[in-house]
């Protein structure tokens, strides 16, 4: 998949966007998801252009791969979540059913987020 640079995720990244972060670091942001799923409902994005798992995998350096997974990580004990317990999703292509061509993990919690695949 060719990175597309109009993606919201890139446009809130450059700042065309207005989008409290929650989050942010050298490698990455996190923001709170527009429509939460959850009480917590964290989306962590990394800074590269990377349109997927299977392209940051591919491409992305040491750093910003540990980054992201700290900023995970991170986000999810600042929002409380390690005593209950949460998901970490990310969604990949059409048959994961990925709407934002930038990778992101989404960080599900608050309550308990029910089965793993519908
Ligand atoms: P995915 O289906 O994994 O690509 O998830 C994309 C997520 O981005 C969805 O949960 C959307 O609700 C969320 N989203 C889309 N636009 C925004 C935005 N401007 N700010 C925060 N979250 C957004």
């Amino acid at each position: 998949m060719t990175y597309d640079s109009n993606n919201v995720f890139a446009k809130i990244l450059r700042g065309d966007i207005p989008a409290p972060k929650i989050h942010e670091d050298e490698h990455s942001i996190a923001i709170n998801d527009i429509n939460p799923r959850a009480p917590v409902h964290a989306l962590v994005i990394p800074r590269g252009a990377y349109t997927d798992i299977a392209d940051f995998t591919a491409r992305a350096s040491d750093a910003e791969i540990v980054g992201l997974m700290r900023a995970v990580g991170k986000v999810a004990r600042d929002a409380g979540l390690d005593a209950g317990g949460y998901r970490v999703i990310t969604n990949c292509g059409t048959n994961g059913g990925q709407e934002v061509p930038h990778l992101h993990f989404h960080v599900l919690g608050g309550r308990k987020i029910g089965r793993m695949v519908e």
